[in-house]
């Protein structure tokens, strides 16, 4: 099985990379643009064994493309730029709803979860489940265009849940970092600046992470995550500290001009 699993690794990687798939590539990740040609090239290879690899679903009669496995994948693989070898393998099935769908939640877990109104069905953008699915919808990876870009981006968001949980099920925002790197001394600068972030919004300042971000550790990790991604210069800016964790662990640096 590993075998024949890493043979098809092996011959995806090593094909050449052509001038439609970068196009492609610039077509599905404004990001992209800003890369060096060789980071592009090993995306587009990266992507290609991502999307063979995973089980794609559309959900409630989505249609899946070639353009929406190309805008999935490689958003992943930018997140894992600097690890070639993680495709996150304990994720093997991408489901896919037109929109933000319908999820009905135990009124007992509803209240004492999100703190929300009382009530059985509401609409869920997205979730990651341990060694589960990772579900998205389509309407909301479309606004995470730069152009229409409050920071915000769905694949990212759940996707850094997949990395956070690599170590373990329980998602803790400390995803495995690289040896170079004190993880005891990141896991207390982090909840240092979570817990800052959550005073300051209390005492009536706004931060840029959301307030989903400051629900708990496991959110902050992935809504600074979107942030690292998507608007790095304003991360940096309002998280300095946040930004240069972040960095030790994503190593790329989204801070192009
Ligand atoms: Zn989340």
């Amino acid at each position: 099985m590993f075998e024949w699993l890493f043979g098809r690794r092996k011959r995806l990687l090593g094909k050449e990379v052509s001038s439609d798939e970068l196009q492609r590539l610039d077509q599905a990740l404004w990001q992209a643009t800003h890369l060096t040609n060789e980071q592009r090239e090993r995306l587009v290879r990266w992507s290609r064994v991502f999307v063979a690899e995973k089980t794609w679903e559309g959900c409630n009669g989505l249609a899946i493309t070639d353009a929406m496995r190309t805008c999935v994948a490689s958003t992943a693989g930018l997140m894992v730029l600097a690890y070639p070898d993680w495709y996150f393998d304990k994720t093997a099935t991408i489901l896919i709803h037109p929109s933000p769908y319908k999820v009905r939640v135990d009124p007992k877990i509803l209240s004492s979860t999100f703190n929300a109104e009382i009530g059985g069905e509401f609409h869920r953008a997205g979730e990651t489940i341990y060694r589960g699915p990772v579900v998205l919808n389509w309407q909301d990876i479309q606004f995470a265009k730069k152009d229409s870009n409050d920071g915000h981006h769905l694949v990212i968001h759940e996707f850094a849940h997949q990395l956070d949980m690599i170590n373990g099920p329980n998602a803790d925002g400390l995803p495995p970092l690289p040896g170079n790197v004190d993880e005891e001394g990141w896991r207390i600068a982090m909840r240092e600046e979570y817990k800052m972030a959550r005073d300051m919004v209390s005492q009536g300042f706004r931060v840029r992470i959301d307030d989903y971000g400051l629900t708990q550790e496991s959110e902050f990790f992935a809504v600074a995550s979107e942030l690292y991604f998507q608007v790095p210069h304003e991360l940096a800016e309002y998280h300095p500290n946040v930004y240069k964790l972040l960095k030790q662990f994503y190593v790329t640096d989204m801070r192009f001009d």
